[in-house]
């Protein structure tokens, strides 16, 4: 081997790019390997490193480069600094900003995301994501987003599917504790049950209930009043301890909530008219139950088994296929 371009001695003993010294090493260098550069883009500055790297300076950009005598005779070789460009192009049309490349791993690369936080993705899946076939997500966002979703519902999101379903998310019931898998769909829409404490969708979405509850001292109350969820979520959440006895005297499926809501609110409005003796101080039961209104005195059962008969037939329950 001929020591054709025998530059090396104009250099000194290290060169400083990719910010780090790479020591020039004093040795020949091929007319083939020359060639070679030349017909990809390439000038062989010197050997450095090691006998195995080669420093080529890019015709396009004028960068200069380490790379393996076997990369440039086998591969196109590459310029990091046109690649970094062309990358920051990228990641814009994916709707992201190039931060820097990842040291670890020469395809993947560090985004800023339109969040303002910063996610490492493969630039494959970015320069997917810029001709629209793929989406960049920002795992913080989405984690809130799903923690916020789980709220909504009751829950609290505690982390990935434990059987590794990337559909199924692990989640807590706040209501009893519970723990469990449920499809992030049906978080989303509610539709599914807590497996310790049965509240969920597949009973009515909503219900007008009187209630007979006894409080340890043997004193007869009643609650009349509505649930969102089922009724078994209002005997669990009702009562502040054991020694409280609830029964349910009636219960009205409704069609919505919000129906529910509406028709509850009339009903104890009318009640505190006309019969303010009858609805009980709070301070009776504020020590047995977690409610402060709402509550009667025995006397008004008839009337309220009457209102809701009334509801019964003016909200006559849903087809079972519905
Ligand atoms: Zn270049
Ligand atoms: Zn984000
Ligand atoms: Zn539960």
């Amino acid at each position: 081997m001929t020591k054709l371009l025998d530059t090396t001695r104009l250099f000194p003993a290290t060169l400083c790019f990719d910010g780090i010294e790479h020591p020039v090493i004093d040795m020949p260098v091929s007319p083939k390997w020359a060639e070679t550069a030349a017909a990809k883009g390439f000038d062989i500055i010197c050997r450095a490193r090691d006998r195995y790297h080669l420093v080529l300076r890019c015709r396009t950009c004028g960068a200069l480069n380490l790379v393996k005598i076997f990369t440039l005779m086998s591969a196109q070789p590459i310029c990091q600094v046109c690649q970094t460009r062309q990358w920051a192009a990228t990641a814009e049309a994916a709707g992201a900003f190039l931060l820097r490349r990842c040291p670890k791993d020469r395809h993947y690369a560090w985004l800023l995301m339109p969040c303002g936080h910063a996610v490492r993705r493969q630039m494959e899946l970015v320069g997917r994501a810029a001709r629209g076939e793929a989406e960049i997500r920002c795992e913080t966002c989405l984690a809130e987003r799903e923690a916020a979703e789980a709220e909504a519902q009751g829950w609290r999101l505690i982390g990935a599917d434990p059987e590794g379903n990337p559909n199924y998310r692990l989640y807590a019931h706040e209501e009893c504790g519970h723990v469990q898998r449920v499809a992030r769909a049906n978080m989303q829409t509610g539709r599914f049950n807590c497996a310790k404490c049965g509240e969920g969708w597949s009973a009515a979405p909503s219900a007008i209930y009187l209630l007979d509850i006894r409080l340890p001292c043997g004193r007869k109350l009643l609650k009349f009043g509505m649930s969102r969820n089922t009724l078994s979520r209002v005997l669990y959440q009702l009562p502040r301890h054991e020694a409280v006895r609830i029964e349910i005297l009636d219960s009205v499926p409704m069609p919505s909530g919000h129906q529910a809501q509406l028709v509850e609110k009339k009903i104890h409005a009318r009640l505190r008219l006309r019969y303010p003796a009858e609805v009980v101080d709070p301070a009776d039961y504020a020590a047995h139950l977690k409610v402060r209104s709402e509550v009667y005195t025995p006397r008004l059962e008839r009337r309220l088994r009457r209102e809701l008969s009334r509801i019964r037939r003016k909200f006559p329950p849903l087809a079972e296929a519905a």
